[in-house]
């Protein structure tokens, strides 16, 4: 049956849309959702986004205000400046980044790993930021409507392709859909050849050496042939990289002015706290996926040893909680939860599974609590149905 709701919508667009310049390439496209409208969807759904990804990283506050520092010189230097620009590091090891559109970006803790130095960082951003400002997303966004009114699409499960390792096999709710969708945006080679460029001018701008651009994608070109270490599922996924795009930017860069600022020492410098705490992390990566293959005691053992080492670390006792609850331990489970939430208040996860255990409990006050603190955060189905019946 031919839904009279994607005719309304079709109706809708076909109405407000209008032909306008591309702000970036001048090129004449059709926009049915404007600028005021970019910077709603993006500010609507970055908080989503990020709790689908571990959440925000806080165990360094000043490698975020160095990675906002470089994202907003470059940002000036792009063609929308005006746009609200916002920059976080998400605590995920998967190595990734994606803008939001109207300007609201993320990358992972797990890709400031793999950089050598401010300039891949700046040739990271440069790109995350061109699709911002060339309205990759709002286009891709405004494809999808007009193929399916797929805005209104039912559940978006959160699978194994999804860049996030905390979450398991919890699917989010409709209402979070959209920011799943901006996350998981999968760019054309157009539009990633496009990022390239632009992304490249405005390194230069700012002051960086646009070869890094060049030497990044070569280095993920490699990395892809591999298939290992989580890229698959995170940056490659969205942004396939290629020697064919290792080719043309070393044929732009070869035309830009060069021995710009290549940013090593300072980056090293920025990353050496996230770096030592890297071991810790992998414990816990570890941990979650003994977790899945349902051996409990190692996970809650590899959750000790990343506590030992970084004990401010709010996933690492909410990964023992989740170890204690599924072995029955639910008062030692109960009060890794209360530690994680004392340590990260802003994160959905926690109040999720301490709302679930307190359920199993019979504390059904302060589960419907939790839950729906959760639910504010992000939306699941399991919250959902676990509230209604309560
Ligand atoms: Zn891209």
């Amino acid at each position: 049956m031919q839904s009279p709701l994607k005719i309304s919508l079709l109706g809708i667009m076909l109405i407000l849309g209008g032909c306008a310049k591309n702000p970036v390439t001048g090129k004449s496209e059709l926009h049915f959702v404007n600028t005021q409208k970019e910077i709603q969807m993006g500010e609507k759904n970055y908080a989503y986004g990020q709790q689908m990804a571990g959440g925000l990283y806080t165990q360094d506050p000043a490698l975020t205000a160095y990675i906002q520092e470089v994202g907003q010189k470059l940002a000036k230097a792009s063609d929308r400046p005006s746009l609200p620009f916002e920059f976080v590091v998400l605590n995920d090891s998967i190595p990734n980044a994606w803008a939001m559109p109207g300007g609201k970006l993320a990358i992972n803790r797990g890709l400031l790993l793999e950089l050598e130095n401010e300039a891949e960082l700046a040739a990271v951003l440069g790109h995350e930021i061109t699709h911002a400002t060339a309205r990759h997303g709002a286009k891709a966004m405004e494809r999808q409507v007009l193929l399916s009114a797929g805005l209104l699409a039912a559940n978006v499960a959160l699978s194994s392709q999804n860049s996030d390792n905390t979450l398991g096999n919890n699917a989010i709710l409709a209402s979070a859909a959209v920011a799943s969708q901006l996350v998981n945006t999968k760019y054309s080679r157009n539009a990633e050849l496009e990022a390239d460029n632009y992304g490249m001018e405005y390194m230069v701008k700012a002051g960086y050496e646009p070869m890094a651009a060049v030497s990044l994608q070569e280095k993920f070109v490699k990395l892809s042939e591999k298939k290992s270490g989580g890229w698959l599922e995170g940056l490659f996924a969205s942004h396939p990289p290629s020697q064919h795009r290792a080719n043309a930017n070393l044929i732009h860069a070869q035309k830009m002015p060069g021995n710009l600022t290549l940013g090593e020492k300072r980056y090293q410098q920025k990353i050496a706290t996230l770096k030592k705490q890297a071991p810790a992390y992998e414990n816990y990566d570890k941990g979650i996926e003994a977790l899945k293959k349902k051996q409990y005691v190692e996970a809650q053992a590899l959750a000790e040893l990343a506590i030992k080492a970084l004990p401010t670390e709010a996933l690492f006792h909410g990964l023992k909680g989740d170890a204690l609850a599924k072995q029955n331990q639910r008062e030692e489970a109960l009060a890794c939860y209360d530690q994680a939430i004392a340590l990260e208040k802003q994160y959905f996860y926690f109040y999720h599974q301490r709302g679930l255990l307190r359920q199993k409990m019979g504390q059904k006050a302060q589960a419907k609590e939790d839950l729906k603190l959760s639910q504010q955060l992000l939306p699941t189905e399991e919250a959902q149905a676990t509230l209604a019946s309560l």
